[in-house]
């Protein structure tokens, strides 16, 4: 066994960009378990999936004592993927993680076995990178999928008939079940944080 997934910071999906990567079918969604699994008779060891996950959560190690290594730092890793989510407040820069382009919309939101959040965003709005919603604990505890997209050409906006950006789309079986549009300050949390609650 050579692979290993540190499971508290991965949202555990289908889309799972590791199993795109596999190049010999190692790395697969497991219907049944509902969870990623690998098949070590099929695994090489070659690091795709290692290198293809945004977040870090894929770990390849070459030999007995990095796979050791390697487990202890997940044992000790007391992040969770919530934090992962980055609030883009102020000098803070967009975090690629869970960030998807906007043609992955479809497999990756849509069609997801878990409800959906989608938060789209204008890199170019100025109020978007400033002030937008700060997400990281709006989903605390809550077993959702978390996407970010810019809507560059503004289809998604036009297509749910978002007015202002940024937005939070939420979704559960492909469809759009409700929206919170525009940014919130952080005085604004604890309203945010109710409708959030009624959303999911
Ligand atoms: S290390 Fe290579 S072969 Fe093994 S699961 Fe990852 S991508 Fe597949």
């Amino acid at each position: 066994m050579s692979v290993l997934i540190n499971f508290k910071i991965c949202d555990n999906s289908s889309d799972c960009s590791g199993i795109t990567a596999c190049p010999s079918g190692a790395f697969f969604w497991d219907e049944k378990k509902k969870t990623i699994a690998i098949d070590d008779s099929k695994c090489t060891s070659c690091g795709a999936c290692e290198k293809a996950c945004p977040v870090g959560a894929i770990r390849v190690a070459k030999n007995d004592a990095e796979y050791k290594k390697i487990r202890i730092e997940i044992d000790n890793d007391s992040r969770k993927v919530s934090d992962l989510f980055v609030d883009r407040y102020g000098e803070q820069s967009i975090s690629p993680a869970f960030q998807i382009p906007a043609e992955k919309f479809g497999v990756q939101v849509l069609e997801s076995t878990k409800p959906a959040v989608v938060e789209l965003f204008n890199n170019g709005s100025i109020m978007c990178l400033l002030n937008s919603i700060p997400v990281k604990d709006l989903f605390k505890g809550a077993d959702i999928k978390y996407r970010k997209i810019e809507d560059e050409d503004g289809l998604l906006a036009k297509r749910y008939k978002v007015k202002v950006l940024p937005s939070l789309l939420f979704f559960r079986d492909g469809k759009l079940t409700g929206k919170i549009e525009g940014y919130y300050s952080i005085g604004d949390k604890k309203e945010l944080l109710a409708r959030v609650k009624k959303l999911i």
